[in-house]
């Protein structure tokens, strides 16, 4: 079949794009030629983020809500005495949303005028790219935020001004997991936006890896050690998830990273829960 052809009147008036189909093409065909005006809108990374914080939480505060009446996801609570109330969901939930509106927005804006939005490629990454691009920027990002992290809990003026509010709660919950001072937040959001122009990926891969973090940074909090959980998936330990990052809010000086454990392991600041300890 004719690439060109299969790819429609939009893609045929800006010329064959693509040496080769590849598996992901008819879907960046249809964000080119039908979603253009939404997701280059500088704007779209920010309420992507922000709907996927909201759709990925949730399922899970329904959970909370449910608490003991939905025993058999109940029983997978970290911390059974801790359960979130609907005034503490309601107050992360009120946070989130302003610091998006004032702080959040308008950094959008001061971020269009010194790296505007690139008009989209016509070519979509094959599914390897868009795999390396995605693990690339997450590592970056795990990377960033571990420094950030560790500084933020060694110098007391730092932790006290930008990161102490994101401890108030001992026992996280997945609302919570945008429960930031604003500098935590822009500093977050300046990572997403610049690691994959630095890394010189795909829009897809960029917005995919968006995505990812926001799914691991709220899997992160939610709380609950399921079977199915991210960090019982990936072998040898290497992925912190829900358990690990509980533990850091804890004993807030182990378990720095967001995601992997690599770093935690080379600078000695792991901390494992030991069965009777999850027992006790
Ligand atoms: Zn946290
Ligand atoms: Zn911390």
């Amino acid at each position: 079949m004719n690439l060109t052809q299969a790819r429609g009147p939009c893609c045929k008036a800006a010329g064959p794009c693509s040496p080769h189909p590849v598996l992901l093409q008819s879907l960046w065909d249809y964000v080119v030629c039908q979603l253009a005006p939404t997701v280059t809108s500088p704007f779209f990374p920010a309420l992507l983020a922000f709907s996927c914080f909201i759709a990925f939480s949730l399922p899970f505060a329904v959970i909370d809500v449910l608490g003991k009446s939905c025993p058999f996801l109940y029983k997978y609570k970290i911390q059974k005495d801790k359960r979130p109330t609907l005034k503490m969901m309601g107050l992360c939930l009120r946070h989130a949303l302003y610091n998006h509106t004032v702080y959040v927005s308008p950094a959008v804006v001061i971020n269009q005028l010194w790296m505007p939005v690139a008009p989209l490629p016509m070519a979509a990454p094959t599914l390897i790219e868009l795999v390396v691009e995605v693990l690339g920027c997450t590592l970056l990002f795990d990377f960033q935020y571990f420094v950030w992290h560790v500084l933020h809990h060694r110098v007391g003026w730092l932790y006290k001004n930008f990161h102490a509010i994101h401890h108030e709660y001992v026992a996280p919950f997945a609302l919570s997991s945008q429960y930031l001072g604003s500098v935590e937040l822009l500093t977050m959001g300046f990572w997403s936006s610049t690691n994959p122009v630095l890394l010189k990926c795909h829009p897809l891969s960029a917005w995919a890896s968006n995505v990812v973090s926001i799914w691991m940074s709220v899997e992160d909090h939610i709380g609950y050690d399921f079977p199915w959980s991210l960090h019982r998936l990936v072998p040898c330990g290497l992925y912190g998830g829900a358990r690990a990052h509980d533990l850091h809010h804890r004993k807030p000086n182990t378990n720095y990273a967001p995601f992997f454990r690599h770093w935690d392991m080379i600078c000695g600041t792991t901390y494992v829960e030991h069965d009777k300890e999850q027992e006790a």
